[in-house]
């Protein structure tokens, strides 16, 4: 029998650069879909890629260093801050551990 998957929302995480959405349905599939930042369509997404601002008092191997503050930014920002286009990926588990993914580009 055909079953039309009803979503309902479960988790909501807000990254710099994109968001991801968890969706479970009665029968058991879980869908995620992780939503790059448009910031040709939403400016507001800016918001959330700010630099961070981290106080560094240890170098990569773990050396104690001056403490000064670095400025620190992702680089799938920097690539959607230069214009790269943002993606959605939506995977979908099914109960019976079939996967279905599609990739969206805007
Ligand atoms: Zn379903
Ligand atoms: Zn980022």
């Amino acid at each position: 029998m055909a079953h039309t998957h009803r979503w309902t929302l479960v988790l909501h995480l807000d990254g710099c650069h994109s968001s991801t959405s968890s969706y479970e349905c009665s029968c058991g599939a879980v869908l995620s879909d992780n939503a790059e930042r448009d910031l040709a369509g939403d400016p507001w997404a800016a918001l959330w890629m700010e630099p961070v601002y981290e106080t560094i008092d240890r170098d990569e191997r773990g050396h104690y260093v001056k403490p000064h503050v670095e400025e620190v930014i992702c680089f799938r920002c920097r690539e959607l801050q230069a214009g790269a286009t943002p993606r959605t990926i939506r995977l979908a588990t099914f109960e019976d551990g079939s996967t279905w993914e599609v990739v969206d580009s805007r």
